[in-house]
């Protein structure tokens, strides 16, 4: 059993705890093991064969006994009962995702703004998985209470980046940010700045239960801005704790799909945002997808293969996801 396919397994199923408010600690602690797979890749046959799955960090007798269920026979009997529970059962025409194949993350914080790590810590880290690239997107000024970035921090952190790219061979690092979709769907930085910028992520971050019809113009607004590439996070929702925004999602992935703006798969285990649903939808209406870790730390990028399986289901094929083209074909970057 590879352990990345575990980690999708553990992954999921820690999504679909998420559903149940009473579940959320057990939830939290499938999430938890799924990471620890993710950054430690054990080798689970032999662990299984030894009768030590539960060495490993974060894996007790319950979490060890799905995993045995699924080395043994290659599937889980409670991913499906859960999936059958929650009325999201298997589907034939899921697609498969390499990720092998993954060339780069387009969302990540760095201790310029919200993020533990610096550029160079985050860099490396990228490099260390064979990552081509990496979008170093921090937040906006308006997100006060984590440090966000005004033009003219902006200035001084590409200056920063080209010096972190210098010591981190063969990693182009792109100048981006995160910037916070407003109320009314205007952006939190001047397009005369935007336009600067290698990759722009427009999220919403604030006033999520906006009436349906403002949420709905306000990302139409965001989808229809020319600097953006990417929709992050697109309804802020967090499972088990908050619920994201509602609007007409139709009508925006419409909108987005028309303006070459790509839909963010968060693989954050909180966010897990978009939802399998929505992705499907998204994916039918002809959108483009981002599956990014949105890491505030190195370690974090690791949250790709745990919501790798979200894109599998919602039957996304490789090439309508951004992070599995080579840097040269990614045509949002700022020449
Ligand atoms: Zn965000
Ligand atoms: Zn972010």
């Amino acid at each position: 059993m590879d352990a990345i396919a575990a980690v999708q397994v553990l992954s999921e199923i820690g999504y679909l705890l998420r559903q149940n408010p009473k579940e959320v600690y057990r939830a939290r602690a499938f999430s938890a093991a799924a990471w620890t797979l993710a950054l430690e890749r054990p080798n689970l046959d032999a662990l299984f064969k030894d009768n030590k799955l539960t060495s490993i960090d974060g894996v007790g007798e319950g979490i060890a006994k799905v995993l045995a269920g699924l080395i043994e026979s290659g599937q889980s009997t409670y991913l499906e009962r859960l999936r059958a529970e929650t009325g999201q059962p298997a589907r034939e025409d899921e697609s498969v995702i390499d990720l092998g194949a993954y060339q780069g993350d387009l969302h990540s914080h760095t201790d310029w703004s919200d993020g533990r790590a610096t550029m160079l810590e985050m860099a490396r880290g990228a490099k260390a998985l064979g990552y081509k690239y990496l979008g170093v997107t921090d937040h906006s000024p308006r997100i006060k209470v984590v440090n966000g970035l005004d033009s003219e921090r902006l200035l001084a952190q590409s200056r920063e980046r080209e010096q972190v790219e210098k010591e981190v061979e063969g990693l182009a690092l792109l100048q981006g940010i995160e910037v916070d979709i407003l109320e009314d769907g205007a952006l939190d930085l001047p397009d005369a700045v935007l336009e600067l910028l290698d990759v722009v992520v427009a999220s919403p971050h604030v006033k999520l239960r906006q009436e349906s019809s403002a949420m709905t113009e306000r990302m139409l607004r965001a989808v229809s801005n020319p600097n953006v590439d990417v929709i992050g996070h697109p309804t802020g929702r967090r499972p088990g704790s908050r619920e994201g925004a509602s609007y007409d999602f139709e009508r925006v992935f419409r909108e987005a799909a028309r303006n070459g703006v790509a839909l963010e798969i968060d693989c954050d285990p909180a966010r897990m945002d978009l939802s399998p649903e929505h992705a499907r939808l998204a994916l039918e209406l002809g959108c483009t997808f981002a599956l990014d870790a949105d890491a505030h730390a190195p370690a974090e990028f690791a949250y790709v293969p745990m919501g790798a399986w979200m894109a599998r289901r919602a039957g996304i094929p490789m090439d309508r996801i951004l992070n599995f083209k080579p840097l040269e074909a990614l045509t949002m970057i700022a020449k």
